[in-house]
């Protein structure tokens, strides 16, 4: 049996870790609770759209993969708002490993609650090496780290490189990825509706 002052001193730390945690959520503004948001568009120029690759496709970096997100591609520099309420948490770069160019990947995340995040993928497609492009689009990301956002806040120019620009559109819940067509509002499944039967794609797959 463990003595009442040995049990305090294990509870303690966990308590106070515990309530640091939802003080930081609280003054970060990132509520604890776990409900399904209701996204809004997050391209300003929807007409600017020009082809569009779904959530769920199969193999798409390789077999036993899918994708991920929803990939809304541009035709020429477009306007990314933020889709829903909520706090910037990551604002980081990544060289895409599966390119050949090793295009540099700009994410943006909004965290909504304590269970649900929608990350925006910013993938202009300027080539690794391509120093000036690239500088170009860190400056055009509008938003800082820790920064609350609500819908329409802007967050970014997504500048167009002539080679499938695209965001890639990505909504993570408390089990995962899923496809953030199925959690927008009515009028955002009516545009990427429209988009798709421009396009003849799917927007979620399978
Ligand atoms: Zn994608």
């Amino acid at each position: 049996m463990l003595s009442r002052k040995k049990k305090l001193l294990i509870l303690l730390p966990l308590l106070l870790t515990g309530t640091g945690i939802l003080a930081f959520g609280l003054i970060i503004g990132v509520p604890p609770t776990f409900d399904s948001p209701s996204l809004e568009f997050p391209i300003v120029e929807e007409n600017n759209i020009i082809d569009l690759r779904g959530y769920g496709i199969e193999n798409w970096s390789g077999p036993g993969t899918y994708h991920n997100g929803i990939d809304l591609v541009i035709n020429t520099s477009v306007s990314v708002v933020s889709p829903v309420q909520g706090t910037i948490t990551v604002i980081e770069e990544r060289k895409n490993e599966h390119s050949i160019i090793q295009n540099i990947l700009f994410d943006v995340v909004i965290q909504i609650n304590w269970g649900w995040k929608v990350k925006l993928v910013l993938e202009p497609n300027f080539p690794g090496d391509d120093t000036y492009n690239n500088t170009l689009q860190r400056e055009a990301i509008s938003i800082g780290l820790l920064q609350r956002v609500n819908v329409g806040t802007p967050i970014a120019t997504l500048l167009y490189s002539g080679y499938y620009s695209h965001l890639h559109y990505m909504l993570e819940g408390p089990s995962g990825d899923v496809c953030a067509y199925t959690y927008s509002s009515l009028q955002a499944q009516n545009t990427f509706y429209e988009i798709s039967l421009r396009t003849n794609q799917s927007i979620c797959v399978g």
